[in-house]
């Protein structure tokens, strides 16, 4: 086992690797802005490396800055969390050629998933089902993509290969509009991420959003941790994520979690990933793989028993997964509710020094967060300042914690989004579960129409 470990991010996940390190009995060294210079976990850390002044482009970004901290400290192995370089398959890269462990995939298999076309390839070959569309890249020939997109069938989403956080992708209604959108689509994927290659998809009207989570180690052995359901999304992000996902078929999850574990076994994948699904009628839809620790992990923990960051850890040190697909229960339910540094309804961001900090406790709850009485929000990074999940036998248990959770819980000085939580949790939809990724967007339209 590593005796030191670099945690290269910020955050409520800084603070959940330091402690999955604390509880194996790895010393820690944090990495920090200025801006995080009094974060408490940064001191709760055996060591800690100023990186850089607030921008993360200067600081959790700074690829040089983080490989020297890992040199002066004697760190073994580097942590990336999620975000900032967790899916950059060239600062993997520039971890393993410095002698340290990359705590992720092998960077060729970061590179892999990176690229949405080649991602999809891979999957397709190794069985798991993915949204119809067109053969790889679409060719230049415009008569070739008007056939293509009528195999599949209008609507059809245009998606850039390189894309990513929700930019890069068009939806075609018409043959009409057909030519128009993917030239557009192609020029914007060359702006933004360097690369014109853009492919077709089938686009679902009304899915769900549906994700397994793995875990593969590094001599060939690969499981599934079920699902999570993520679809109560706002501009793409997740606000609540659940496992298990309500009223899917349990030898459905068992199938499509095969294929996903045999994915893994077929492309030497190694440590913790999970694959996006889109959900609709009864079926199963690939999108793309995240080839990291997710926020929302920790539902899977507490349905499973299983600490995900720990395993990322051990299996990064050589170790054999240490228990069995057979070997894995799922028990009762989880939710959680991000809660961001935000106006509740409006969403402007809500940076600021917190006054009053107290977290709800009691049977089933737990809380994620780094954040303290007295602490600053600072205004340089993603506004989600902690996790708030709960866990009951039943789905309606857990939601009823949530509610009691969310009550007790008192944040001053700034706004979160704990009042829009509390108004989903009472959300008769949401009680019935399943409801699709426009389901919130549609929700908050009409709520300012009301108000209007
Ligand atoms: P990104 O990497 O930018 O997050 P994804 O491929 O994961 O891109 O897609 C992001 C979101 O776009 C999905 O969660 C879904 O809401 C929507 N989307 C992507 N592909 C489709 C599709 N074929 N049909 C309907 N919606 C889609």
């Amino acid at each position: 086992m590593f005796e030191k470990i670099l945690i290269a991010n910020r955050g409520e996940i800084a603070l959940r690797i330091l402690r999955a390190c604390r509880e194996l009995g790895i010393k820690t060294v944090a990495v920090h802005s200025e801006a995080d210079t009094e974060a408490k976990y940064v001191r709760l850390a055996d060591e800690s490396v100023c990186i850089g002044p607030a921008s993360s482009t200067l600081s959790y970004l700074n690829v040089p800055a983080i490989i020297s901290a890992a040199e002066v400290t004697d760190a073994e192995a580097i942590h990336p969390g999620y975000g900032f370089l967790s899916e950059n398959a060239d600062f993997g890269e520039r971890v393993e050629q410095s002698g340290f462990v990359f705590i992720g995939p092998r960077p060729e298999t970061i590179r892999l998933m990176g690229d949405k076309v080649s991602a999809k390839g891979a999957m397709k070959a190794a069985g798991v089902p993915c949204v119809p569309g067109s053969e790889g890249a679409l060719p230049d020939d415009p008569k070739e993509i008007v056939k293509i997109a009528r195999a599949i069938g209008y609507p059809v989403i245009i998606k850039a290969a390189g894309g990513g956080g929700g930019r890069g992708m068009r939806v075609v209604h018409t043959e009409a509009a057909l030519h128009n959108a993917v030239t557009t689509t192609r020029a914007e994927a060359q702006a933004a991420f360097g690369n014109p290659v853009v492919y077709m998809e089938k686009f679902l009207e009304n899915p769900r959003h549906v994700e397994i989570q793995v875990l593969a180690d590094q001599h060939g052995n690969a499981v599934y941790l079920g699902e999570r359901d993520c679809s109560m999304q706002r501009r793409h992000q997740k606000v609540i994520e659940e496992a298990p996902a309500p009223g899917i078929d349990r030898k459905l999850i068992a199938q499509v979690g095969e294929r996903c574990a045999e994915a893994c076994r077929k492309i030497g994948y190694r440590g913790a990933g999970t694959f996006e699904f889109l959900f609709e009628n009864g079926e199963f839809y690939f999108i793309e793989m995240n080839t990291r620790v997710q926020v929302e992990h920790p539902v899977t923990e507490l349905i499973t028993g299983i600490d995900i960051v720990q395993a990322q850890i051990r299996i990064a040190a050589g170790e054999k997964l240490w228990f069995r697909q057979r070997d894995i229960e799922f028990r009762g339910h989880a939710v959680e509710c991000r809660i961001n540094a935000e106006d509740p309804f409006k969403f402007t961001p809500s940076p600021g020094r917190i006054t009053n900090w107290h977290t709800p406790g009691g049977p089933g709850v737990r809380v994620d967060s780094h954040v303290y009485n007295g602490y600053m929000v600072p205004p340089h990074y993603d506004s989600m300042i902690g996790k708030l999940i709960t866990y009951g036998d039943t789905r309606d248990q857990a939601i009823r914690r949530m509610r009691i959770a969310l009550s007790e819980m008192m944040v001053e000085g700034i706004k979160t989004n704990i009042p829009l939580h509390q108004t989903l949790m009472l959300d008769p939809r949401f009680i019935e579960g399943g409801t699709s990724i426009h389901y919130l967007e549609h929700k908050l339209a009409d709520r300012s129409e009301v108000k209007e």
